[in-house]
């Protein structure tokens, strides 16, 4: 893979034949993603979904004295009030300094659209300057400048002599790309290019004697870019870390969160640990062939098992499988006997899962690890990271080939459907789907939250204890149920809910 040299990135289903429409079973699935059959799968109608410029900032708006600003009409980005408050907590949460968010909208009018943007560009780069004086100012650019071609990467090279911050443009136009997770390579892209290793060779490097020298080599042997991107909350990185110190390495936590000099220093490191190849894979491959560092990119360490194949495959690059195996059977010999209360109240119960296509699998294997049956999982869209894990997921979870999967991004009208027909005891997933879900009256788990901990052997634990308080009391949502109604006919509901899928794996839903 080697993109870095192009100033934009390829959208995801140039790149990795994304698919983002698909109605069938896990097993029809994994067969037409072996077959190559996928890239084609469309819908014939679509209600709204999210834009990359969203998701791109909920990436990267926490980084540290930094200021954004968002090259476009007034409304995009306006999404970041919602973290206004709470993105400064989580930022102090990790290190005492934190401005909390700063950006400035170029407030792009209709005017703009015919005579240019370009000034409005120039100015709001100067203005966060003079007013921050930041270490970074993050460009992002949206639809309209990119449709009336204004000429984003020419001004801010010619900015970059003029202000003393790093400028980073980052090429997330919602329109280019019908898979949201195209963001996290418009992000990383602009990082690698203009943060990662950039300043180390102009900064002077410290004196060291050939002690410390050696010192520092034998930590950077020893260090780990251990890649969050948000979806990892403050506690989740503390299980990871507090798992990764008992193997006796060294972790380094980026990009959200991080510093702009955090990226400096990136490749001093010996491996790159992802916790989702969804969002890392781009950033991984790039500095292994820029830097020559290796990368884990398999799992998200979520439950037993793929927390096993998460520190195994650690291990196994640092040649220390022996103390692996050792941390592994004491965390889990505890862990097994605190989880059977669980185990006994959930047999029986059944889950449906929607979310991203790493998260949602091994959120499966968990809940099923802990007595559910997962009747069916829903992914935003569907690539050959989804595919690897759906073959290891139909291997841990016995009875699955024939359990749905369908893959969409949004499409409310078609997980109703879907959830009208299979009945799950408890639906798992996003803010975004999780409130319609409610309104027919299901308990809710949120597949993530930035307070809450769900990685490694005590996310285990954690997830098994809150879906247990959950189960045993949802009179709100039953209420709900009784007083609301989402706004589709009943006719919809008789109709399967692939209907406006076309692939060639589409089996009709049975009814539970
Ligand atoms: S799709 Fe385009 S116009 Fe809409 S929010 Fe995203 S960048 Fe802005």
């Amino acid at each position: 893979m080697d993109y870095i040299r192009h100033k934009v990135p390829p959208v995801r289903e140039d790149r990795l034949a994304a698919c983002g429409a698909y109605g069938g079973t896990c097993c029809e699935l994994s067969e037409d993603a072996k077959k190559g059959c996928l890239y084609t799968a469309k819908r014939s109608f679509s209600q709204t979904q999210g834009c990359q410029l969203n998701l791109s900032l909920a990436m990267i708006s926490t980084l540290r004295d930094a200021v954004m600003v968002i090259h476009s009409p007034i409304g995009c980005g306006g999404n970041l009030i919602q973290n206004a408050g709470i993105g400064k907590v989580f930022q102090q949460l990790r290190q005492k300094s934190a401005a909390g968010l700063r950006w400035i909208n170029t407030n792009l009018s209709e005017f703009d659209v015919i005579s240019g943007g370009e000034a409005k560009l120039r100015q709001a780069v100067l203005k966060a300057e003079r007013e921050f004086q930041p270490e970074a100012i993050l460009v992002f650019n949206s639809c309209v400048p990119a449709l009336i071609g204004d000429d984003v990467d020419g001004i801010l090279d010619q900015l970059q002599s003029q202000v003393n911050a790093r400028i980073v443009p980052i090429h997330c136009e919602g329109f280019k790309t019908k898979i949201q997770a195209t963001a996290y390579d418009s992000v990383y892209h602009g990082l690698i290019r203009n943060l990662v290793g950039l300043d180390a060779d102009k900064k002077p490097q410290p004196e060291r004697t050939a002690e410390e020298e050696a010192a520092y080599r034998e930590r950077i042997a020893k260090t780990i870019n251990l890649l969050n991107v948000g979806s990892m909350s403050r506690l989740d990185e503390e299980e990871l870390v507090r798992l990764l110190r008992a193997l006796g390495l060294h972790v380094r936590i980026l990009p959200s969160y991080a510093h702009p000099d955090d990226f400096s220093h990136a490749h001093e490191a010996a491996l790159n640990v992802s916790i989702c190849a969804t969002h890392d894979d781009y950033f991984a491959e790039h500095l292994e062939r820029l830097y020559g560092i290796p990368y884990v990119l398999r799992t998200i360490p979520i439950g037993i098992a793929n927390t096993n194949k998460w520190l195994r495959d650690i291990a196994a690059f640092f040649g220390i499988e022996e103390e692996a195996e050792r941390l592994i059977a004491a965390e889990t010999a505890e862990l097994n006997e605190a989880l059977a209360p669980f185990r006994a109240q959930f047999k029986g119960k059944t889950a449906f899962i929607a979310g991203g296509e790493v998260r949602i699998l091994t959120t499966g294997e968990l809940l099923h690890d802990l007595g559910m049956e997962i009747l069916g999982l829903r992914g935003y869209h569907f690539d050959k990271y989804g595919a690897l894990l759906l073959d290891e997921y139909l291997e841990d979870v016995p009875g699955s080939e024939d359990r749905v999967f369908n893959v969409g991004a949004g499409q409310v009208f078609e997980q109703a459907n879907l959830l009208s027909k299979i009945k799950p005891d408890l639906f798992v997933g996003h803010i975004g789907v999780n409130g319609t879900a409610a309104k027919q009256g299901y308990p809710i788990f949120p597949l993530f939250g930035q307070s809450n901990v769900y990685f490694g052997y005590k996310g285990a634990y954690e997830v098994g204890s809150r879906v247990s308080r959950i189960l045993r009391n949802h009179s709100f949502n039953r209420n709900l149920e009784r007083h609301t109604r989402l706004p589709y006919r009943d006719s919809w509901y008789e109709q399967d809910p692939f209907t406006y899928i076309d692939n060639p794996g589409a089996t009709a839903v049975r009814s539970n």
